[in-house]
């Protein structure tokens, strides 16, 4: 976008109100351009210019009387275990008045949840699951616990999720899964993934633990696919410190999924001993307290994250060389943080040096998010999951070798991506200041 150059003397706002001529010139100008849009020579707060961030976002209040309500109410009972608990009950019921998933139990972790899924999956050894190289190892530990084969998937440049062509050319015989991660809370294509998974017979795994209250064309998201996988854990949308749920409607999978997470055993029918094995992925009532708590901050929570990172959106389009954050128009993206792309050869200074100088102008922002894919983990590199070894590749059940991976747009993503953080007790007036820091410093470093 181009400056008025005649406005960088006086304040725009002082100017619009002097200059008839301005006033046309305004009107004319994108809707982007604002008030407070510092002049192109304005000095970066890096070099001792004044900071496009006037004042701090305030600190977010996660928890109070809600939670505490819920707490003294767990205190009263004689027992904390999760079955037929009533904190449990009651989180559960309200979290299906947002999913109505008909089988939906609480676990202890977001890793738990998926882990419980790719059990009621039925994942074997050797089965193939594709997903996400840029998310939580916790998509995929389930995955090898089972035996299974995680098999990365190139990503979409601009929503930094599964691409659709790149799962399909990388199915075989043995692909049983997808494991659609909705990163930073932007829904996958879920349209295409299930058509996908309808075609060749795959189940449909939502890793929904950044998506909290997040909307595939107006759906919940978790809801789409076969099952849906949330976390609970600190860092994300609403927590109780840890844990985690799976939900499903469907008749396959969903009755699997209580006994997958409590060491096999069906509690619908006491006695039945263990015809299945699994781990205890259990969640507590004191957690179910907190957790039941917190959903009724969901949407609040979710509604604001996503008006504060459309708005960024919004105010930072159409600056050369930076790709925003790209968000299907009918979805409703939560934004875990906010994350977009720079393309180096547009500036004059590298992905580190441009964050110095946003985080200088008052930005909350850091460069990329996991330091290398998955695959590129030595973990990973080495197939060392299991003491060292990986008994599946050394018994000839996978010949995978993730050194020899290949993700070009995953990389790619992970070198240029710069985060924004994007939380709830923002405001509209620290975004806006947010974005004109962005386009300060792009300009100062535009080649
Ligand atoms: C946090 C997270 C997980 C794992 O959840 P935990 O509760 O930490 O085990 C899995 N996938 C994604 C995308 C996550 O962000």
């Amino acid at each position: 976008m181009k400056e008025n150059p005649s406005a960088s003397a006086v304040s725009r706002r002082d100017f619009i109100a002097t200059s008839t001529t301005a006033l046309v010139a305004a009107s004319l100008a994108p809707a982007s351009l604002h008030a407070d849009e510092p002049a192109a020579s304005s000095k970066l707060a890096l070099l001792g210019g004044e900071k496009a961030v006037k004042t701090a976002p305030a600190k977010r209040v996660r928890w109070g009387e809600p939670e505490r309500e819920r707490l003294n109410a767990m205190l009263a009972q004689d027992s904390l275990f999760y079955w037929k608990g009533p904190q449990t009950t009651l989180a559960l019921e309200r979290f299906r008045k947002t999913y109505p998933l008909k089988y939906a139990h609480t676990c202890s972790s977001g890793t738990g949840a998926l882990h419980i899924a790719v059990i009621a999956a039925g994942i074997g050894p050797g089965d193939e699951v594709i997903t996400s190289p840029i998310t939580d190892i916790g998509t995929v530990i389930g995955v090898i616990y089972q035996q299974g084969v995680p098999v990365f998937a190139d990503l979409v440049p601009g929503t930094y999720n599964l691409d659709p062509a790149d799962v399909e050319r990388r199915i075989t015989p043995r692909t049983k899964a997808i494991i659609a991660v909705h990163l930073c809370g932007n829904p996958c294509d879920l349209h295409a993934l299930k058509a996908i998974a309808d075609k060749h017979n795959l189940v449909l795994i939502e890793d929904a633990c950044q998506a909290w209250g997040a909307r595939f064309r107006g759906q919940p998201i978790g809801t789409v696919g076969h099952i849906g996988c949330f976390s609970l854990q600190q860092s994300k949308h609403i927590t109780c410190g840890d844990g985690g749920l799976v939900a499903s409607n469907d008749e396959r999978f969903g009755p699997l999924l209580q006994r997958s997470g409590d060491k096999g055993g069906d509690r619908t029918k006491p006695g039945g001993g263990f015809q299945t094995f699994a781990t205890n992925y259990r969640m507590s009532e004191p957690q179910a307290a907190v957790f039941a708590a917190q959903l009724e901050r969901v949407e609040d929570i979710a509604s604001r994250r996503a008006r504060l990172g459309n708005l960024l959106t919004e105010k930072i389009a159409g600056v050369p060389g930076l790709r925003p954050h790209q968000v299907h128009p009918e979805d409703r993206c939560v934004y875990w943080f906010y994350f977009f792309r720079m393309e180096p050869p547009a500036f004059r200074c590298d992905r580190a040096e441009f964050v110095k100088a946003l985080a200088a102008e008052g930005v909350q922002c850091s460069a990329g998010y996991i330091p290398v894919p998955l695959h590129r983990e030595p973990v990973f590199l080495k197939h060392g999951f299991f003491a060292g070894r990986w008994p599946l590749r050394e018994m000839g059940l996978t010949t995978i070798d993730y050194s020899k991976h290949h993700t070009p747009e995953v990389e790619a993503i992970l070198k240029t991506g710069i985060r924004l953080t994007i939380d709830e007790a923002m405001t509209d007036d620290y975004i806006t200041g947010a974005a004109v820091a962005v386009r300060k410093v792009a300009r100062h470093y535009a080649v």
